[in-house]
């Protein structure tokens, strides 16, 4: 298989690049985490692969720049119609890839298919050219533009928990906004973006300008070595690295990282709503959301019975292996070590006074499962409060108040977003204290789907913000152009510096932004 170009090869086509079967060390094995087979071996590209793949990416991108907004999203365009035909393959090779349940796939399409839109239509507004009125009357006879133009290629690396989302949702601005993209996908789920990109080239037929890599953290090295800017969903762990390593050459970087999300339940909230809110916020994905809800506190007066319903939600959720037969609402989990996470954080938090309402153990036979969980009896000191889970659990508290629900919610190194359920004007106004990037009110999770506001994690849970116009702008660099209207031969301020002109830049900023007359006049000292 030629390097960097999309493929893949399924279990009975092992072969490596000369017809010899590769090493282990050159592929990256693919299981389905909901059953445990391996359902392909995925050559693993080289940094020398990457180099080259982003070289002929970056040979291909003057052309695409200057396709213009509307060109760009005539090609985009045919990869959302692409989309939209194509559902059940690109959802059956998610959940093979990912053990997601089928419900829960269906959402990145979707996702996809609207942020083409999105970005379509209103590129022109978020980097179309800006003219400028100058605010100065000594810029009077200057004419200010500024341009948005893209940095050429962009290296987008990306997670497992959801493989198109998190890698073509940031390429689809990139793209539009003029940039070519070179994806390294997550090693667990490396099928799904590869088919994409596959598509894009040899079904859609359009411009060489977009392509993958697969690998590990050295892939995703190389990677960042050769682009000109990083965008990096991850973890803050591997965040810090890409960032250290983007120093090196001064390469810009965006980063999504980890969340540790709270949801605040107000006395006066509706109770039900609240409750299956939490369930399906909690749980969905199996947890393995960024933006999962993972913490909650409940005022006193309704903790009762807001745990009551939320046990019994979440306790008659289906969950295991998902098929048109014998459908289900909680899947596997993806990544092979992310069980143990959950499980030694559960695991720490019942020899600490915890108490599961439902579930509280990993599933045994076949497939990564753990149970959907409902811990109560939990404060910050135990790590399930504390760090980020990214599995099917929740921890339920009781608060005095709503003070006290605003603290502890922002006891956190997180930042990402969160939730506050109540009376209306009174979660809103709670919702304003809560720190993190985006924060839904009597819902949970839907500011994703909402791509007219930007997206982003406060304190370590990133840098930079996906969505709304700086989902864009930040794959452009602005260039700002001055240019001269009407003019003599010299302006007052160049040489040479006569008698006259001595002073003058004094004299003229006194009469031009002094506030008072005496100043402007010079009569005050
Ligand atoms: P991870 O940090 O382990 O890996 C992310 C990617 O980085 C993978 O493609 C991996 O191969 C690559 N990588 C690993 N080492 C590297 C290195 N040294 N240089 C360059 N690339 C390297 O994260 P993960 O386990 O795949 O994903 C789970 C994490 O992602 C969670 O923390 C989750 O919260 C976070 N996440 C954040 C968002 C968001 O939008 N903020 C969204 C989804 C997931």
């Amino acid at each position: 298989m030629e390097s960097g170009t999309a493929g893949t090869s399924t279990e009975n086509e092992k072969a490596g690049s000369n017809g010899a079967p590769p090493a282990a060390a050159e592929t990256l094995e693919v299981l389905n985490p909901a059953t445990g087979e391996t359902i392909a071996q995925v050559p693993i590209d080289s940094p020398e692969a990457v180099a080259k793949t982003v070289a002929r990416v970056r040979a291909a991108q003057p052309d695409w720049e200057a396709m213009g907004i509307e060109g760009r999203y005539h090609w985009l365009g045919k990869l959302r119609d692409w989309i939209l035909d194509n559902q059940d393959r690109i959802l059956d090779t998610m959940q093979r890839e990912t053990g997601k349940v089928r419900a829960d796939a269906s959402n990145e399409p979707a996702y996809l298919v609207d942020l083409i839109n999105f970005y379509g239509t209103r590129a022109a507004e978020f980097i179309g050219e800006e003219a400028i009125r100058p605010h100065s009357p000594l810029l009077a006879s200057k004419k200010l533009r500024v341009q948005y133009r893209p940095h050429p290629v962009v290296g987008i690396i990306s997670p497992w928990n959801f493989p198109l989302v998190l890698s073509l949702g940031d390429a689809i601005p990139a793209l539009q906004a003029g940039a070519a993209v070179v994806i390294k996908p997550s090693e667990f789920t490396p099928l799904g973006i590869a088919e994409l990109v596959e598509a894009w080239r040899h079904e859609v037929g359009a411009p060489d300008v977009f392509d993958v890599v697969q690998g590990i953290g050295e892939t995703g090295g190389a990677l960042v070595d050769n682009v000109d800017f990083v965008q990096f969903t991850g973890s803050d762990r591997t965040g810090r690295k890409v960032m250290a390593r983007a120093a090196e050459t001064l390469t810009p970087v965006s980063l999504e990282l980890g969340g540790k999300d709270p949801m605040i339940v107000l006395a006066d909230a509706d109770i039900d709503r609240a409750a299956n809110a939490a369930a399906w916020g909690g749980m969905f994905n199996s947890g393995q959301v960024c933006i999962s809800v993972e913490r909650i506190y409940v005022e006193e007066p309704i903790y009762d019975e807001f745990t009551t319903k939320l046990a019994a939600e979440v306790g008659k959720l289906r969950q295991g292996s998902d098929t048109a037969r014998d459908p289900k609402d909680v899947g596997a989990m993806t990544s092979p070590n992310q069980i143990g996470i959950v499980e030694d954080q559960v695991d720490d938090a019942l020899a600490q006074g915890a108490r599961a309402l439902t579930g509280g153990k990993r599933v045994a036979g076949s497939g990564d499962f753990f149970e959907p969980t409902v811990l109560v009896d939990v404060d910050h000191t135990m790590k399930v409060m504390r760090d980020e889970t990214f599995g099917p659990v929740v921890g339920v508290m009781k608060v005095r108040d709503e003070e006290e629900a605003v603290r502890l919610a922002n006891d956190t190194r997180y930042g990402l977003s969160g939730s506050v359920f109540g009376a209306r004007d009174h979660a809103e106004r709670v919702a304003r204290r809560v720190e993190c990037g985006a924060v839904n009110v009597n819902d949970v999770l839907i500011n994703y789907f909402a791509s007219d506001v930007p997206m982003g994690g406060w304190k370590e849970s990133g840098i930079g913000y996906r969505h709304g116009a700086p989902g864009i702008k930040k794959f452009c660099r602005t260039e700002s152009l001055v240019i001269t209207r009407f003019a003599g031969k010299r302006e007052p301020t160049w040489y040479p510096y006569t008698r006259a002109r001595r002073g003058l830049i004094a004299r003229l900023s006194q009469l031009t932004y002094a506030r008072d007359w005496r100043r402007r006049f010079g009569l005050k000292r």
